[in-house]
């Protein structure tokens, strides 16, 4: 029987947009993806090496990553039992959408991965608005469950593309409409480190939520390390279906390794990178036509007024500076870019060529 090309690949899929990475040339300052842009000094960086120099990349890894978990759990001050690991934090929502029933619901504008996983595995998945603000809509979120098989309920507080963190009042308003209507809650605090705020003190130890970070944002996106934070037997459930060996060698031993001997010089770049925020979004608002969201997270959300967002985007990437045009991703977002905290020296070339380009 002839099939017509692609038709075994699923129709979700073939309609499907990825989740797009921006090409960057070398020389090009990326202020994109909202890395840390300091790395390693070179002592920590030959410590490390001697570290990793000692696997043996003949053997599988351990697979229960007990000494990376240790040192997590040592770090985000919970016993290893109830922690999940995952190749970044993308690796640990495909495991908890994988484990879960019902619909998956997502406050929008919002970080894409999570309509992109759901819509891979052929999970529902509806995204509900959140206000002008970017504050929940709870009325709005009541309604959506409310005529929904329970699933998730994904919150991302500090939130991506907007920087802004959501109240603990509200998040705990969601809290309780979900648990009503029989929905898990996630809240994604990929970005905690520029926020300090958790409801892991203000909603202990519930069965039915679920908290995600990430070491990306302070300086480890290379090494691919997320962390769910849940009871134990939720642990345990998501333990059946997380693939062998997921952590690999070199993750276990690097990450490990710096999150012990390396944390205060970590923290010390991510104090540095607030502070960078805070002038950075003082001097953006004095640029005519900028108006710049106050950011909770290592990046800026801005609109400008006058040259669109596409323009802007492209005078900015003819200068060498990458940045994100988020414009088109949600109504919500219309006349906006988002912008990572760079160095005090990146930063300072960015908003020299932002200034130039608002007057084009
Ligand atoms: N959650 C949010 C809100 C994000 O913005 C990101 C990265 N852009 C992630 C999760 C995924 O991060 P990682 O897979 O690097 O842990």
């Amino acid at each position: 029987m002839n099939r017509p090309p692609l038709s075994w690949i699923r129709s979700e899929i073939l309609s499907m947009k990825g989740y797009s990475v921006l090409e960057s040339p070398d020389g090009t300052i990326k202020l994109d993806a909202m890395e840390n842009p300091f790395g390693l000094p070179e002592d920590v960086r030959s410590k490390l090496a001697r570290e990793v120099s000692a696997l043996s990349f003949n053997r599988y890894p351990d697979p229960h990553a007990r000494e990376l978990k240790e040192a997590v759990s040592k770090v985000i001050a919970i016993p290893p039992g109830r922690l999940f690991l995952g190749n970044g934090s993308d690796e640990v929502l495909l495991n908890v959408f994988l484990a879960t029933s019902g619909t998956i619901v997502v406050p929008e504008p919002t970080f894409s991965m999570y309509r992109i996983i759901a819509g891979s595995i052929g999970r529902t998945f509806r995204g509900t608005d959140l206000l002008p603000d970017f504050s929940l809509d709870l009325d709005g979120v009541d309604r959506m469950l409310r005529d929904e098989p329970p699933g998730v309920l994904v919150l991302a507080s500090p939130n991506n593309p907007t920087g802004l963190s959501l109240s603990m009042e509200s998040i705990g308003a969601a809290h309780r409409i979900a648990t009503k209507w029989g929905f898990t809650t996630l809240v994604d605090e990929a970005y905690f480190p520029f926020h300090g705020e958790t409801v892991l003190q203000s909603l202990p130890e519930a069965e039915t939520l679920l908290v995600l970070r990430t070491f990306s944002k302070m300086g480890l996106a290379g090494l691919r390390l997320g962390v769910l934070i849940a009871s134990q037997t939720v642990i345990e459930m998501l333990d059946k279906i997380r693939l062998p060996y997921n952590m690999d060698a070199l993750t276990q031993k690097a990450a490990a390794f710096l999150l012990r001997e390396s944390l205060p010089l970590l923290n010390a770049q991510v104090q540095e990178i607030v502070d960078l925020r805070e002038k950075m979004t003082r001097e953006m608002a004095a640029i005519s036509g900028v108006t710049p969201f106050p950011s909770r997270s290592n990046f800026i959300l801005f609109r400008v007024e006058g040259p669109s967002p596409a323009t802007v985007f492209r005078t900015l990437l003819a200068k060498g500076i990458l940045v994100r045009d988020v414009s088109g991703h949600h109504p919500l977002l219309s006349g906006t870019l988002r912008v990572t905290v760079g160095t005090g020296g990146e930063n300072r070339t960015f908003l020299a060529a932002l200034k130039e380009g608002m007057k084009s």
